[in-house]
């Protein structure tokens, strides 16, 4: 069984015009779908054909030389999660279990958005910013290039923000600040957050 590569969850012109159509053809259509073709070409014959995407990234982390299957792997995993924790006419301050859970941790929700966007604006070059969970409080990080928090035991992953310039350059061009305002604003998308909280 290969690994493949799971339908967009919206049209790709759902996000627009925060996120164009154009983008996402080429983040979905050429990066997203590279990672999945390099990683088929790589288990290939190897200890990880056959295996479940979970399965390869935790098995594959923190190897020197399976690092090639770790990245195109991971990065697999974090760009399905990464279109789920978007939607159309998404954005704006969650209501019921997230917004009690974002209260309880970070204060209130402008203090959450600040800590986002920091994670994100910090994070130098490529990488990820998160949402998780660790001992019932919620968290944000940032991961470089391919790196998850998926491989941490006891961390729950809730939303993603992909800076990776890749995400944002067509529509924001260098503007990354831009780019994550309107992730916050107009296209996060709380209830996969919460189904996550909960799952
Ligand atoms: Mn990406």
């Amino acid at each position: 069984m290969a690994i493949s590569l799971p339908p967009l969850p919206y049209d790709q012109n759902a996000l627009e015009p925060h996120i164009s159509a154009n983008t996402l053809s080429f983040h979905y259509g050429k990066h997203h779908k590279a990672y999945v073709d390099n990683l088929n070409k790589m288990i290939e014959g190897t200890e990880f054909a056959g295996k479940e995407l979970e399965d390869i990234i935790k098995a594959s982390a923190g190897k020197p030389a399976a690092q090639g299957v770790f990245n195109n792997a991971a990065q697999v995993w974090n760009h399905t999660f990464y279109w789920h924790s978007m939607r159309k006419d998404g954005g704006g301050e969650p209501g019921g279990a997230m917004a009690s859970a974002i209260k309880d941790s970070f204060g209130s929700f402008e203090d959450f958005a600040t800590a986002f966007k920091n994670a994100g604006a910090t994070q130098f070059g490529s990488g990820w910013a998160w949402l998780v969970e660790k001992n019932g409080k919620l968290e944000v990080r940032k991961t470089p290039n391919a790196e998850t928090p998926l491989t941490e035991a006891g961390v729950k992953p809730l939303l993603t923000m992909d800076v990776w310039e890749h995400a944002y350059y067509l529509d924001f061009q260098n503007r990354r600040p831009d780019y994550m305002g309107a992730f916050l604003g107009h296209l996060v998308n709380w209830d996969f957050a919460e189904k996550n909280l909960q799952g």
